[in-house]
């Protein structure tokens, strides 16, 4: 790829706005920035104001299929799983390629340039594997090439439907490995990924993995350096049902298997107890807010000020995919913490901005990606500046005007992937 050149009028460059910069970029990496220059005449233009690619670290991709179709019932996270579990009956190799190829492309719109596939939807209708036992998980891979973006494909163990060890049943059956063993013996038969994709690891949760089971998934992880993510305490229902059979919170249960580090995730967190939080931020535990699904199933609203504060890095994903923006997953951080505390000002813009992107690629295994700098990959999401929501507003505080719809135009690895 040879050397392109653009000229941004404004990008964001480590916290903030910079005027007037040129961005270099050699075999999809930027080879140079450089923030107060004349455009040169060779250089092509951007559009707005210039961010690094944003990085949705939580996706189920069928839940997908439920928008606009579950939000207008009543019930809790367990009625609304009901639905999850119809669709998931469903979907087979080419329908789950097809549907993840639009669920994608519009991320890549929205210019989302990395996705953290959380990946449990392994074998056939019966719970048979299929021929290719990893058939679902590389119609994912693939789609997110059609989409043009990168993805982090963590492979997800989902062993029981109770804390207490009772058997999946019914759909949960396409789910399951038998045991952690069996799991890594799949995940090992898949063939190395390609350019655009890594693997990672994932235990569904506490209620998913028997406690026994989950050194072997921390020690898969750990041998290949590869992202361990887990949801933890999304329902008050799953730390009860722990602290009844295990004795122990989901956080505390995690910590005890060893799971708990840099290179892992929690997703949710919501309902933590103080010393479940002081844990998670000094083991360097990244936490994944996913505050549009947290809304819409009724979780409840965890404390993101408080999780940072301990020593957690912030990441943003769309998980059920109700809204793919990771503008609004950045914002509803602060504004759910609002209505809270009843105060305002927990985050700044930046805080927000670098949870969506150079955080987001982190906790996916890129820790190359998610800043415009010379060295890292070279993604560009330009926004416009004068579009009916963002005319006006402060550039430096454009995650509280824009939506996904503002986004003109989307480079992911030096490509340009959606044009202006
Ligand atoms: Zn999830």
């Amino acid at each position: 790829m040879a050397l392109t050149r653009y000229f941004a009028p404004l990008a964001w460059l480590d916290d903030g706005p910079r005027a007037d910069v040129l961005i270099e970029i050699d075999s999809g990496r930027f080879s140079a920035v450089t923030p107060g220059v004349e455009a040169p005449a060779d250089a092509q233009s951007l559009p707005g104001l210039t961010l690094p690619g944003l990085a949705n670290v939580h996706s189920h991709a069928f839940h997908r299929a439920l928008r606009g179709r579950t939000q207008g019932g009543r019930g809790d996270f367990w009625t609304w799983r009901r639905q999850m579990y119809q669709v998931a009956a469903t979907l087979d190799p080419d329908s789950y390629h097809a549907l993840a190829v639009d669920v994608y492309t519009e991320m890549a719109q929205t210019g989302i340039t990395c996705v953290g596939e959380f990946h449990y939807l392994h074998h056939g209708p019966d719970g048979e594997p299929y021929g290719d036992r990893n058939a679902m998980g590389a119609a994912l891979i693939a789609a997110a090439a059609e989409a043009g973006i990168r993805i982090t494909l963590l492979d997800t163990c989902y062993l029981t439907s109770t804390v207490d060890g009772k058997p999946l049943e019914g759909v949960q059956r396409r789910f399951g490995d038998g045991d952690a063993t069996a799991w890594a013996a799949r995940v090992d038969a898949a063939p190395a990924p390609p350019p655009h994709a890594k693997r990672g690891a994932a235990i569904h949760s506490v209620r998913a993995v028997p406690a026994d089971q989950i050194p072997s998934i921390v020690d898969w992880a750990a041998r290949r350096e590869a992202p361990l993510h887990a949801h933890l305490s999304e329902q008050r229902a799953e730390n009860d049902a722990c602290l009844v059979y295990l004795g122990r919170t989901p956080t505390e249960v995690l910590s005890d298997a060893g799971a708990l580090g840099a290179r892992t995730t929690v997703v949710h967190a919501t309902h933590l107890t103080d010393a479940d939080r002081t844990e998670l931020g000094d083991t360097d535990t990244a936490v994944c807010f996913c505050p549009t699904t947290e809304r819409d199933l009724a979780d409840g609203i965890g404390h993101a000020r408080a999780l940072v504060d301990a020593g957690s890095p912030l990441c943003l994903g769309s998980d059920s995919h109700a809204v793919i923006d990771l503008f609004e997953e950045a914002r509803a951080v602060e504004l759910h913490e609002r209505l809270r505390t009843e105060r305002r000002g927990h985050f700044t813009p930046a805080e927000l901005l670098r949870a969506a992107t150079q955080g987001g690629h982190t906790a996916l295994g890129w820790s190359d990606a998610g800043v415009i700098a010379p060295g890292a990959r070279a993604d560009l999401v330009s926004v416009a500046l004068d579009s009916p929501r963002t005319k006006g507003c402060d550039p430096a505080a454009i995650v509280f005007a824009a939506t996904g719809a503002d986004v003109r135009q989307v480079i992911v690895d030096g490509r340009v992937v959606v044009p202006a």
